[in-house]
């Protein structure tokens, strides 16, 4: 195992730009380095998502209960249903000598930011609206309505991201996306050694 200072690595990207794909193929190309941090959501599961593994979906009484019980590092409300990311688990992989990875919104990035000033931001853009608009289509029974807010929203993260993140890519050739992320980590892994 390296030594260098443990880092929080944070992975934003608008819906349909392909964030869970990249972050699954991440989870088994680097997982044993690097703890992605299994985030809470009071949205329903989607076919084949699993708790435990894509989110731990719980009930917005529930997710309440942990905001006042202080158990996230940040939590955000996210197309009309909330998320966050626990505490403890950022503490435990670092604990256990893991960098932690957390794929969550800009709100979510931005808050982390000033918790942990030494977090890597990086955020991912669709290489065009039309094209994020196929991908969201491809994926997701969602209704009109639906599609149009994150398209809308869209636009508010790729501003956050373009001005506030540490890393910008476009995700247009997967592989090259993967390798990119991995090059990133690997570098900011180095920094501090
Ligand atoms: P997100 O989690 O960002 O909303 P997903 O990972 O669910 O996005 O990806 C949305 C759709 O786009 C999926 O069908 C996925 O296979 C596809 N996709 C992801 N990356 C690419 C890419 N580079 N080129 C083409 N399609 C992609
Ligand atoms: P989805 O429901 O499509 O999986 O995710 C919707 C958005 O919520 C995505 O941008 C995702 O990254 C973000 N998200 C997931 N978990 C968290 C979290 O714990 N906190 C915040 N702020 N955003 C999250």
């Amino acid at each position: 195992m390296s030594s260098h200072k443990r880092k929080i690595f944070v992975i934003s990207a608008p819906s349909g730009t392909g964030k869970t794909t990249i972050v699954n193929k991440l989870k088994e190309k680097i997982g044993k380095t690097i703890e992605v941090i299994t985030t809470f959501t009071t949205r329903k599961p989607r076919p084949g998502e699993k708790s435990g593994y894509d989110y731990y979906f719980i009930t917005t009484r529930k997710f309440k209960e942990m905001i006042k019980q202080g158990a996230f590092a940040e939590w955000a409300m996210v197309y009309g249903n909330y998320y966050g990311t626990p505490k403890k688990d950022i503490n435990e992989a670092i604990k256990k000598g893991k960098d932690a990875l957390l794929v969550i919104d800009t709100q979510g990035g931005m808050s982390i930011k000033k918790l942990f000033p030494d977090a890597v931001l990086i955020g991912i853009l669709p290489p065009s609206i039309k094209e994020q608009e196929r991908r969201i289509r491809k994926r997701d029974g969602l209704t009109e309505e639906e599609i149009k807010r994150r398209i809308e929203e869209a636009k508010k993260e790729r501003k956050i991201i373009m001005s506030k993140y540490d890393y910008h890519l476009i995700n247009k050739n997967l592989k090259n996306t993967i390798k990119k992320i991995e090059r990133i980590i690997k570098r900011e892994m180095n920094k501090n050694g």
